[in-house]
């Protein structure tokens, strides 16, 4: 692995000590003179389309935002076609080139902290804690991508052969990426794919979730301030048929794709029943993760791991807790200390700093979740019922289910479900969260090391946390992804996720 990857000329971008009052108002300074109307339309060839608008919200109180213009199936064809016209000239750019476009617009980034914080506030309901996390997120991945993909993208790599053999081996774009990036992170998911495609030398075109185009319109002009040109990344705004026109276009040459399961399936089904070329797919979507506590596991611990992993940003990450598993002996003391630290959250207006949790992204997930808190209500055991104050605020919900197959579906919201397990059923469990087939992230919280080893090797999870919280996958440090029903395994922020971006071609010359 090329060695800047890990030394020291990256380093994951700081954060705001919440701790540091002078600095915390420093940033929510930043954020209120930041915020203001905000525009989104599609953008190609770094030109802004226009057609009819409609309104965008806040989640936090419907307050209106500004507008999106979407891209509707003939704006989403003429996309493509521009990143036909766009790529080669991208693909020749050298990567020291293409990395440098990504560093200076991870200094953009930074340079706008209030600006994306504030729309990542107002447009996704995120938490102040959330948000700067989030937007960090965006920024490393700017920058990991560029320091890898310098060194992946540069020269041509020698390769042993006989005397009179020279061999070589290098990485190329494919063509026209299409970025089918998810609200729930806005930014940092949306920034990531395109950052990624670009770098490996692809043209992009990127479709925003419908719920969060304005923070999108706005990292794409700075992309393009950055020096991408306006022919390697095209924004195209829109829902599920703007999406679709993207995914069927003669021109594409891969996908990413950050969301549901159903949605991930949709686009394999779509890719695989083209003629032509067999196209990849590099899907990142849900689970049901669950967390195994056994009687050895501290009950404080367990209890602010659980709380943060279920219930920060409402429940509205893949990587959340949907499930907690605790042996049958200490599951009564266990589950009191979750919802002991559980009656400690705040749920309410995002933007005020004792809130830990908002809103839900919009009407339809309010309902959703409401309906599975009355279903659950009816059926399972409640140990918990927060208070929310009305709005899109969901209550946070701890329920008691017979066991793992009780839950079937992702429910993508601040509801934890537990169940027990006896002391000697470690086996059964492991092996109902196997059938499942989801494989993304899984806790563990033992103190005896060979539990949590028996349990990490035994299941497919992209990513296992053991004694801490599941959520928060740092760049560098937890490549996040999953298998199964969870992903096609690429590891975004991770060593080997940019060559997924690209072809591989050897060059042998007899000399
Ligand atoms: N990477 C995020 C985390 O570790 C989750 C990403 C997602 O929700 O798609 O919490």
């Amino acid at each position: 692995l090329p060695r800047d990857l890990f030394g020291p000329e990256r380093r994951n971008s700081p954060g705001l000590a919440f701790g540091d009052g002078a600095a915390l108002r420093r940033w929510t300074d930043a954020v209120a003179r930041a915020a203001g109307p905000a525009d989104a339309a599609p953008i190609l060839d770094g030109a802004v389309q226009t057609g009819r608008a409609r309104p965008v919200v806040s989640p936090i109180d419907g307050a209106a935002l500004g507008s999106v213009i979407e891209a509707d199936p003939a704006t989403a064809a003429l996309a493509m076609e521009a990143a036909v016209r766009g790529f080669p000239s991208w693909a020749a750019t050298p990567a020291r080139e293409r990395a440098a476009c990504l560093e200076r617009a991870a200094d953009a980034f930074v340079r706008e902290q209030g600006r994306l914080l504030h729309l990542l506030q107002a447009e996704a309901g995120k938490t102040l804690d959330d948000a700067v996390a989030e937007w960090r997120e965006a920024i490393d991945f700017l920058r990991y991508y560029a320091a890898q993909g310098r060194d992946l993208f540069g020269e041509p790599q020698d390769l042993p052969g006989p005397a009179g053999e020279a061999n070589s081996l290098r990485l190329v774009g494919r063509g026209v990426f299409v970025a089918v990036s998810p609200w729930n992170f806005p930014l940092a998911i949306f920034t990531g794919q395109v950052a990624a495609a670009l770098m490996a030398g692809n043209a992009v075109v990127a479709k925003p979730a419908p719920q969060t185009p304005l923070v999108a319109d706005f990292a794409v002009r700075l992309l393009h301030a950055a020096g991408i040109p306006g022919s390697a990344l095209h924004l195209v705004p829109g829902g599920p048929e703007t999406g679709a026109a993207l995914i069927e276009h003669p021109a594409l040459s891969g996908v990413v794709f950050t969301g549901s399961t159903a949605t991930a399936q949709r686009i394999n089904r779509a890719l695989a029943a083209r003629d032509g070329a067999i196209l990849p797919l590099i899907a990142e979507t849900g689970g049901i993760n669950a967390m195994i506590v056994d009687a050895t596991a501290l009950p404080e611990q367990v209890a602010d791991d659980v709380v943060v992993s279920a219930f920060r940003s409402a429940g509205q990450r893949c990587s959340a807790l949907r499930l907690l598993l605790v042996q049958e002996d200490v599951a009564d003391r266990m589950i009191a200390a979750v919802a002991g630290a559980a009656r400690e959250l705040a749920v309410g207006d995002p933007r005020d700093l004792a809130t830990d949790l908002g809103p839900v992204i919009d009407a339809g997930a309010k309902q959703r979740l409401d309906a599975h808190i009355a279903a659950m209500t009816a059926s399972a055991r409640l140990h918990y019922a927060g208070a929310a104050p009305g709005g899109l605020t969901v209550a946070p919900h701890i329920f008691e289910i017979g066991g793992v197959a009780d839950l079937r579906e992702e429910v993508f919201g601040p509801i934890l479900h537990v169940a027990r397990y006896p002391a000697d059923g470690l086996g059964s469990v492991i092996a109902a969260i196997r059938a499942g087939g989801y494989g993304l992230t899984l806790g563990i919280h033992s103190r005896i090391e060979e539990t949590a080893e028996r349990i990490a090797e035994a299941l497919p999870h992209g990513n296992v946390y053991v004694n801490r919280n599941m959520i928060g996958a740092v760049v560098g440090s937890q490549p996040f992804g999953g298998s199964g029903l969870s992903g096609t395994g690429p590891k975004a922020g991770g060593p080997h996720y940019l060559a997924r971006f690209a072809t591989e071609r050897t060059l042998t010359v007899n000399t």
